[in-house]
């Protein structure tokens, strides 16, 4: 793991879609706060793709008034002066010997290209790049998720930029890998020597893990129609987050020592297919309600297709089947349009096994960890105490709080940056290798055929809710509930 301030070689990043959207809501951003805590080398270069007929100036304009909402604008404009564009399109030739000089005109720098495109281009871009020489030198393919939409498409994906660019040069970024809280998540595991004894079935009664959004699909329809809830988030973004809880030790932090323990986990999910899908998964689709106060349509209005069956919720029941997690539910649950924004890791611990408490004294509940990896990264560990003061003993379950903005006074980097500068660095730590995305295709790909074989259409739920009713009687079956916070 690299520290934030540790220095960085000069470098030339390539966006490839650098006027859409992730493009100039995190990636650009990410970049121009790297800047103004000075890890941007004066020589470095960021070199916007995409089709529209752009020059610089042009670019750098749009790219101003996006950050002007977040920044003042005599340092936008240094930062400014090291953006460039290229117009190209991936599918045709013109402009690619023009845009092959501009980046071989620095030799000696660190060169990233940032596939920020749907994947559909990705074989296209890697060819090219391979045919004007570009892959020379200290070069770096970054690959947005999702990578395919089933193994085959992820190996055919895989092998095209393999012809091109060496494992060890390929990124495959999953954002939630660079939260705080992610990272922390190591931390607190293997530099305390309090979790680890406890991590384990004897201990640990179940884990969840949610991703709530409460926004729509707004303008990504079209992308996610194809993609659903399953394909998005659980596929990538949960399952790392699964791996990291329940990974055994590495020995280091070396990428690949992590990297192997994490896909030991994905080879021991226990498969979910034709015979389990219904007892273990549930998906919903949003119809209308009201989120955040207004009154929203349902997803297929807002695709405008009512015969769309893509899941717009995922709840799941996943199992690790060995010696430590035998028997440890891990109850997966994401969806669009949930009451609250949040993404949290909650490890609940096993009861105690007899109370000395009389009966009146109030309930012993189950210690909680608690990692929130959004809105606001912190740690809570749920505890049961003494409530202060005299007469009897009431117990109270209360949490030990750490939010890190409050603790350390600082706002968290967005994981962007963490993840930009460690492609520079070429540390792959944090990035998922062929074999994880394979394997998790391998434990997804027959959830997917297992409901459409069912012939099933996702269950309807309210916009605003928390999913279909059926999410909850998925936990509740076991006698455990959904955790929340504010209980
Ligand atoms: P987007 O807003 O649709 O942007 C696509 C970009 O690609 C635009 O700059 C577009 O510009 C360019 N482009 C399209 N066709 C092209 C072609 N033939 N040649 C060259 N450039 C082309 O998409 P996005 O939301 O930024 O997403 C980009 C990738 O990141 C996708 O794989 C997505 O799944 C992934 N991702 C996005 C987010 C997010 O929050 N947005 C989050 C996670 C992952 P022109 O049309 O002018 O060419």
């Amino acid at each position: 793991m690299t520290a934030s301030q540790q220095s960085v070689e000069p470098f030339d990043l390539v966006i490839f879609g650098g006027t859409g959207d992730l493009a100039v809501r995190k990636l650009l951003p990410a970049l121009f706060h790297r800047f103004l805590d000075g890890q941007i080398p004066a020589s470095s270069r960021i070199v916007g793709i995409a089709r529209e007929a752009l020059d610089d100036a042009g670019y750098r304009a749009q790219l101003r008034e996006a950050l002007l909402k977040i920044c003042d604008a005599a340092k936008l404009d240094e930062f400014l002066k090291q953006v460039f564009y290229r117009p190209l399109d991936a599918r045709k030739d013109d402009g690619w010997d023009d845009f092959a000089a501009l980046i071989k005109a620095e030799p000696e720098h660190v060169r990233v290209f940032y596939l920020s495109t749907s994947p559909e281009l990705f074989v296209d871009l890697c060819r090219r790049l391979g045919e004007h020489g570009l892959n020379l030198g200290q070069s770096r393919v970054v690959m947005e998720k999702p990578i395919g939409r089933d193994l085959d498409s992820a190996n055919r994906i895989n092998d095209a930029v393999g012809k091109v660019f060496s494992e060890s040069q390929t990124f495959r970024i999953d954002h939630y890998l660079g939260k705080e809280t992610v990272q922390n998540l190591l931390v607190l595991r293997f530099g305390n020597a309090l979790f680890e004894p406890l991590w384990n079935s004897a201990h640990i009664d179940h884990v969840q893990i949610t991703v709530a959004e409460t926004v729509g699909v707004g303008h990504r329809a079209g992308y996610y129609d194809h993609a659903g809830a399953l394909r998005d988030m659980v596929q990538n973004h949960m399952l790392q987050l699964l791996c990291m809880v329940a990974m055994e030790p590495p020995s280091s932090l070396a990428p690949d020592a992590v990297r192997d323990e994490k896909l030991k986990v994905l080879n021991a999910l226990r498969p979910i297919g034709d015979a389990n899908v219904g007892s273990l998964t549930v998906r919903g689709q949003y119809r209308a309600g009201v989120a955040e106060g207004d009154h929203v349509p349902g997803y297929q209005e807002e695709l405008g297709n009512t015969r769309s069956n893509t899941e717009t919720f995922v709840a799941l029941k996943a199992e690790i089947a060995n010696w430590r997690w035998a028997g440890v539910p891990f109850y997966l649950r994401t969806g669009k349009r949930m009451p609250e924004r949040v993404s949290e890791i909650v490890v609940t611990f096993k009861p105690v096994p007899h109370s000395i408490f009389a009966a009146g004294s109030g309930t012993l509940a189950q210690n909680r960890l608690v990692l929130r990896l959004q809105p606001d990264e912190g740690v809570k560990l749920w505890l049961t105490i003494k409530h202060p003061g005299p007469g009897g003993l009431r117990l109270r379950h209360v949490p030990l709080d750490m939010s890190f903005a409050e603790a350390f006074g600082v706002q968290q980097p967005d994981a962007y940056e963490r993840l930009l500068l460690d492609v520079v660095r070429g540390n792959p730590t944090l990035f998922m290798r062929r074999d994880e995305v394979e394997a998790a295709w391998r434990w997804a790909g027959p959830i997917l055929a297992a409901w459409s074989a069912s012939g099933e259409t996702p269950r309807p739920y309210a916009a605003g809710s928390w999913g279909p009713s059926a999410s909850v009687a998925l936990i509740e079956r076991d006698g455990r509930t959904w955790h929340d916070d504010n209980e």
